[in-house]
C-alpha cells in the first residue's frame, strides 16, 4: 500500500513509533520489501540516543556516520512518511487495522527554512540544551544534530517573547510561523512497530553516590556528551567543578543496576560502555589513572577483545568492588569512592578527580501509552507475542546494544510483514 493523506488522516501499512536507530531501520527495512511506513518521532531529530553518543563500541567510530546513511535513506524515501515533534496519544483497533491519533508540536518554522542560521546569530534567548543533558545552554531558536526535516525548530516558551522578534526579523525566507499550533492526525495503519528506546536511570534516586549533590560525580550518559566535539566544552573533558584537567578518575559500575532497590537487572552495555569512554580519557590524558570498581565486568561476544585490550593499558586499574558511598574530600572538589570487595568483603576509599556512575537503561515503554491489553514484563519491556499485536523493537524489547537493536528492528519488520499477511 502507498502512503496516502487526506486532510489529516493518513494511510499506511506500518507505523513506527521511534525514531532512533530501531525504529529507522524498521521504517527503512519495511519501505524496501516495498510496505510503507509512517515514523515517528518525539524530538525534532532522528537517531534518539546513539546520535548523542561520542563514539561507539566496538569500533569507536563516531555513531553519525552510521546514522547519516539511514538518514539519507529515509529523505529520498517516498514509501516511508517521518513525522518528528510527534508523539502517540491513542491506539484503537486490532492488527490489521489500527486507529492511532498523533499530536504533533509546533516547530513555528516552515519548509521556506534553508538552515542560513540567521535567526540563531542574532538570538538572544537561551535554553537548557536537553541535546546535552543540560549542561550548557542553547538558542531559543536551533538546528539540532540529525534534524529531520534539516531546518530550525523555535521553543515554544520562547517564540511569543518580544525578544524573539529580532529571530524573525533576520530570516529572509519568510520561514516563521510563530501562529502555529499543536494538532492531531489520524494514522490508519495495520501493524505498528514499537521502538521508543530507553532513558538513563535517574542517578538522583543514588542518594549514597553523590549525584547532583557533588559536582565531580557524573554519569555515563553526560560524559558522552562530555567528550563530543559538539558537547558543552567542545570535547574537552573537564571536571565540572573547576573546568580542571582530569588526573584520576573513577568509573562506577553496576550505578544503580542489578539492586533489586533499583534496576534489577542488567542494561548489558554499561562494562562496554566505560571501557569506551576510559579511551576517550586515555586519549585526551595520557598519564591520567583510570579505576573500574565492577562487580563483574561483562562484555559478552567479540567485546571481550575490547576488554582484553583495555585491560593491558598500565594506567587502568580494575577494583572488584561495589561502590557503596561517594563522598566529598573536605579540602577540595575531589570525590573520595568507598568500595566493598564483593570477594572478601574488604572496604577500600580513593580520592578522584571525577566519578562516573555507569548507570542503566529504562525502557521507556513501561510509561508510553499503549492499550490496555499491550503488556511489559516485569522491568517494564515489551512482552514479544504481545496480546495487543504491537512488535517491539530495539530497546523497548530488552537491554541492548545497536548491533543488536537493528538485528532486533530488521526482525520486527518480518512480525509486521505476518500480521500484514494476515490481515
Ligand atoms: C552510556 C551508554 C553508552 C552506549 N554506547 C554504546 C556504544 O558505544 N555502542 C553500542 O552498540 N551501544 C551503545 N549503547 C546502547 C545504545 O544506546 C542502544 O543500543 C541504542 O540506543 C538502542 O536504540 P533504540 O532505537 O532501541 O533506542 P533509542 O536510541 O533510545 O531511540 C528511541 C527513540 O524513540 C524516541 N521516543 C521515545 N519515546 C517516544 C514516544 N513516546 N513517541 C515518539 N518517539 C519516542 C526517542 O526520542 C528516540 O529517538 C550505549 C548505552 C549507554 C547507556
Amino acid at each position: 500500500m502507498d502512503i496516502s493523506a487526506s486532510g489529516d488522516r493518513i494511510t499506511t501499512d506500518i507505523l513506527v513509533v521511534g525514531g532512533g536507530i530501531a525504529g529507522m531501520t524498521a521504517a527503512i527495512e519495511a519501505s524496501e520489501v516495498g510496505k510503507s511506513a509512517v515514523l515517528v518521532e518525539k524530538e525534532p531529530y532522528l537517531g534518539g540516543r546513539v546520535a548523542r553518543m561520542n563514539q561507539y563500541f566496538p569500533k569507536l567510530c563516531p555513531p553519525i556516520c552510521g546514522l547519516e546513511i539511514n538518514y539519507k535513506r529515509l529523505r529520498c524515501n517516498d514509501q516511508v512518511k517521518v513525522l518528528t515533534l510527534t508523539t502517540v496519544e491513542s491506539i484503537s483497533g486490532k492488527p490489521g487495522n489500527y486507529e492511532v491519533k498523533l499530536l504533533v508540536q509546533p516547530r513555528y518554522i516552515n519548509d521556506n527554512c534553508t538552515a542560513c542560521g540567521e535567526c540563531e546569530k542574532v538570538c538572544t534567548l537561551e535554553a537548557p540544551n536537553d541535546f546535552n543533558l543540560g549542561m550548557n545552554q542553547r538558542k531559543a531558536v536551533y538546528k539540532p544534530e540529525m534534524a529531520f526535516p534539516p531546518i530550525y525548530t523555535a521553543d515554544a516558551t520562547h517564540v511569543k517573547n518580544a525578544a524573539f522578534k529580532a529571530c524573525v526579523d533576520a530570516c529572509k525566507y519568510d520561514a516563521f510561523d510563530l501562529d502555529q499550533e499543536p494538532c492531531t492526525i489520524t494514522v490508519n495503519a495495520r501493524a505498528i512497530i514499537w521502538a521508543t528506546g530507553w532513558s538513563p536511570y535517574d542517578a538522583l534516586k543514588l542518594d549514597n553516590l553523590g549525584f547532583g549533590k557533588y559536582k565531580n560525580v557524573i554519569t555515563n550518559v553526560m560524559m558522552e556528551r562530555l567528550a563530543a566535539a559538539d558537547g558543552p566544552s567542545a570535547g574537552k573533558i573537564l571536571r565540572p567543578s573547576d573546568q580542571a584537567a582530569i588526573m584520576k578518575i573513577g568509573f562506577v559500575q553496576c550505578a544503580g543496576s542489578r539492586d533489586e532497590n533499583h534496576l534489577p537487572y542488567c542494561s548489558g552495555v554499561c562494562c562496554s560502555a566505560s571501557l569506551k569512554q576510559t579511551q576517550y580519557v586515555r586519549e585526551q590524558y595520557p598519564d591520567a589513572e583510570i579505576h573500574i570498581f565492577y562487580i563483574d565486568i561483562r562484555t559478552p561476544g567479540r567485546l571481550e577483545d575490547f576488554y582484553t585490550k583495555v585491560d593491558a593499558d598500565e594506567k587502568i586499574f580494575f577494583h572488584r568492588g561495589k561502590v557503596a558511598e561517594i563522598r566529598e574530600a573536605p579540602d577540595s572538589n575531589n570525590v573520595i569512592l568507598v568500595a566493598e570487595n564483593t570477594l572478601t568483603g574488604a572496604i577500600s576509599e580513593m580520592e578522584m578527580d571525577l566519578a562516573v556512575l555507569a548507570t542503566g537503561m529504562v525502557p521507556n515503554v513501561s510509561t508510553d501509552k499503549l492499550p490496555q491489553d499491550a503488556k511489559r514484563d516485569d522491568w517494564g519491556f515489551l512482552l514479544a507475542n504481545n496480546p495487543s499485536g504491537i512488535i517491539g523493537a530495539g530497546v523497548a524489547n530488552r537491554p541492548i546494544d545497536v548491533a543488536n537493536a537493528v538485528q532486533d528492528a530488521t526482525g520486527s519488520v518480518l512480525r509486521a510483514l505476518q500480521t500484514l499477511q494476515r490481515s
